[in-house]
């Protein structure tokens, strides 16, 4: 272009229009005709970067735009007819006769001054250069402005050193980067490049760049970066890639064009990080957020996103899926007597026996504990469930190894089906988990599915869960109360409280249906604190009524006597009443004294140092021994109903109540049987010299209006 421009400027120049040029002012300066019509050689020479002025006989005959600008005149057509010397400083136009008087036929050259506008000068270089071959008086003058040369001059040294300034910056910077041509070949190279790919300049220049391996493997996206280059100018992208030594190593990348002054791409910037950390922290935090540290399965956040897809894929192919619900059975006891490094061994040898139960496609999670959960995609005959189940039953069945300890656990599992059972996830979960626990409570050790009997307990759950919430507030909840008496005096000792829920919508119940919902949702503890004021409260009253104090007996659960506060509400509750200690008895259950033993001893010796009544309740059903009767701070033993019923048909049964007499009254503790219906049951009881006896034979749980009846009958002081 710059080629053309050029031959087109020598144009006017020319003899022709030369002889024109006189009126190259007010007509357009002669020369090919444009396609537009317009005469563009004209228009060229206008606009050249430089004065440009044709002279005869010293004359000006012709100047060009630029030249008018720079001579600050109004138009160019001024200056036709007036001696160029005019334009010369003073003191130069000696020198600018020399040069057009010496001109000859060759070109001529020397820097002259010219003046700008009235006052000013500026310095030019001046051509002069003869025209039509020789003749003396025409010549063309060309100037170029030397001051705006060096100012051009001195851009350009700014920009060099800009670009200089800008290589050393890159060459230290800690981003690695790789200049490519239009090619997309490799020019140019920084030292970080090197460091984090390894690749030596000599290994990059003239070639590909090194990513292009990288990204080229999946080829669509290699095509899809420079694409996107295309269009937008710029990709930036993270992947994991290798040094040119093969290491691993994550980078990101990131690409942008560079345009020349036409906005045709010339080369592009490349730029990589090493950005290995980070993504590993990433994937680190990825990791723990989706699976369980101990054992490496998936965990429960990661669980319920596959249980969620599965289902999807499930619905929209009409498939069936398998859940599954596995708990060890004893696992807790292998914590506590071996230690929790022997359990967390157990527990990963356990994820590895239950991962080689299932298919591959199924997902074995740890929701947590020794809870194990398995997700059975695509189960075409819901008949497989129970053989897995049974397998995995039986592989942990297997002793376990655990760091030279021979162990053993067992598991129950619960199944559930979609969509037969249920379709909604959180129904699902609440089936598999419902039927679990249905496995435990019919002795462990073996799976169950969920049933639609199941289905029916699990509603009057959710039921009695929500009637629970309100049941207090709204005075549904009352204590009935049961009179004890001494089998030999057949006086009175006290009263059980137990409690009755008359609940709008499920009617009058009995606490085992509820007291276990209370115990999940942790509800006991409020409602238990409200039972002991209510007994202290009840006993108040008979007091109040001249009745002498009758010790009232509150049933308590497990987890209150975990409650940290436990003792200092029966402190209130008895300083609220002013009544003594003595008028208050609990009565616990074996079971309740396996776990955590070191905090329920401190508060059962709280309560008992009190001087609060400690009853073992449901005596002969737990695990308990005669340890516990030691260890415990414990008044009387109950034995439990069960052995009463059958006293008198049973052996057996006998002989363990012969038994617990005996021993209460070696340990000097009171013994009461419970659960005493009839006279048969009476007479024998009398004869293995049974301290008390409470059951409907004397008189059934009646509510307190009807127990103070009773009592004031029984026991008050005749009136004098
Ligand atoms: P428990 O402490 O063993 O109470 C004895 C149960 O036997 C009571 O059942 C009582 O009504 C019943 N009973 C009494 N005499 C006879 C009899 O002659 N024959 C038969 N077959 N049964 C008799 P209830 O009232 O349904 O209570 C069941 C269980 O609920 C209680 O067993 C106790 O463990 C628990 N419970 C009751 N009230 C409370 C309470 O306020 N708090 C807590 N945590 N548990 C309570
Ligand atoms: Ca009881
Ligand atoms: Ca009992």
């Amino acid at each position: 272009m710059a080629k053309r421009q050029a031959s087109k400027t020598r144009k006017p120049a020319g003899k022709k229009p030369l002889a024109r040029s006189r009126r190259a002012t007010d007509a357009p300066a002669p020369g090919p005709r444009g396609p537009t019509g317009g005469n563009w050689t004209h228009h060229l020479v206008d606009s050249a970067p430089y004065l440009v002025c044709l002279c005869e006989g010293g004359a000006v005959t012709y100047l060009n735009e630029t030249g008018k600008r720079w001579l600050k005149l109004r138009s160019a057509k001024s200056a036709v007819g007036r001696p160029f010397r005019d334009f010369v400083h003073r003191r130069d136009r000696e020198a600018l006769a020399d040069l057009m008087d010496g001109a000859g036929g060759d070109e001529r050259r020397a820097t002259l001054r010219l003046a700008r506008g009235k006052n000013g000068f500026f310095d030019a270089k001046i051509t002069v250069k003869p025209l039509d071959g020789g003749r003396r008086d025409a010549f063309m003058v060309q100037a170029h402005d030397i001051t705006a040369l060096q100012a051009e001059q001195e851009a350009r040294r700014r920009v060099e050193e800009n670009l200089n300034l800008a290589g050393q910056v890159i060459s230290n910077l800690n981003d690695g980067v790789l200049i490519l041509d239009a090619r997309r070949r490799v020019t140019a190279v920084n030292p970080a490049f090197t460091r984090i790919t390894r690749y030596e300049e000599r290994d990059l220049v003239g070639k590909p760049p090194p990513f292009r391996r990288v990204l080229g493997e999946n080829r669509a996206q290699y095509a899809r970066m420079w694409k996107t280059i295309e269009r937008e100018g710029r990709w930036e992208g993270e992947y994991w890639t290798k040094t040119k030594e093969g290491e691993d190593y994550a980078e990101r990348l990131s690409v942008s064009t560079i345009t020349d002054d036409d906005g045709e791409v010339s080369q592009y910037a490349t730029v990589i990080n090493d950005i290995t950390e980070r993504k590993q922290d990433e994937e680190r935090i990825r990791y723990q957020a989706n699976y369980d540290e101990l054992t490496g399965l998936p965990n429960r956040s990661l669980f319920l996103d596959r249980l969620n897809q599965t289902l999807a894929a499930a619905s929209r192919n009409r498939d069936k899926v398998g859940l599954m619900f596995i708990d060890l059975d004893g696992f807790k006891l292998v914590n506590d007597t071996l230690g929790h490094d022997i359990g967390d061994l157990l527990l990963q040898e356990a994820a590895e026996r239950l991962k080689h139960c299932v298919r591959a496609t199924d997902t074995v999670a740890r929701l947590g504990g020794d809870e194990f959960t398995v997700v059975m995609p695509r189960l075409h005959d819901p008949r497989v469930a129970p053989l897995v189940a049974q397998r995995i039953l039986d592989s942990l069945a297997q002793t376990f190894q655990l760091n030279g300890h021979e162990t053993f656990v067992s598991a129950s599992v619960g199944i559930t089906v979609y969509p037969e059972d249920a379709t909604e996830v959180s129904d699902l979960l609440r089936n598999a988990d419902g039927a679990m626990y249905q496995a435990k409570e019919r002795g462990k050790a073996n799976y169950q599915f969920f049933t639609d009997e199941l289905n029916r307990e699990l509603q009057e759950r959710m039921v009695i869960k929500n009637g629970l919430a309100k049941a207090m507030d709204q005075g549904e909840l009352a204590l009935h109360y049961q009179p004890k008496m001494n089998l030999e005096s057949g006086a009175v000792t006290g009263v059980e409280a137990l409690m009755r829920w008359d609940s709008e919508e499920l009617g009058s119940m009995a606490p085992n249906r509820f007291i276990p919902v209370l115990e999940e949702t942790g509800m006991v503890i409020e409602i238990g604190e409200w039972a002991i004021r209510t007994a202290c409260a009840q006993h108040r009253k008979w007091r109040d009524r001249g009745l002498p104090p009758v010790r009232v007996a509150v049933n308590l659960s497990t987890r209150q006597l975990h409650e940290i506060s436990f003792v200092s509400v029966f402190e209130r509750a008895l300083k609220e009443n002013g009544i003594g200690a003595d008028g208050l008895e609990i009565e616990i259950t074996e079971n309740m004294l396996m776990s955590d033993a070191a905090g329920t001893v401190a508060a059962l010796h709280a309560l008992h140092d009190l001087g609060i009544h400690v009853t073992m309740d449901d005596f002969g059903t737990g695990y308990s021994s005669l340890s516990v009767l030691k260890r415990f701070p414990i008044d009387s033993i109950k034995i439990d109903g069960s052995f009463v019923a059958d006293i008198a048909t049973s052996a057996d049964d006998a002989e363990i109540i012969r038994t617990i007499i005996t021993m209460g009254k070696t340990l000097n503790r009171e013994v009461v049987a419970e659960g005493v219906e009839n006279q048969k049951q009476v007479d024998l009881l009398r004869e293995y010299r049974c301290d008390q006896i409470q059951g409907y034979f004397i008189c059934p749980p009646v509510p307190a209006q009807e127990i103070t009846e009773f009592l004031m009958e029984k026991i008050a002081p005749p009136k004098g």
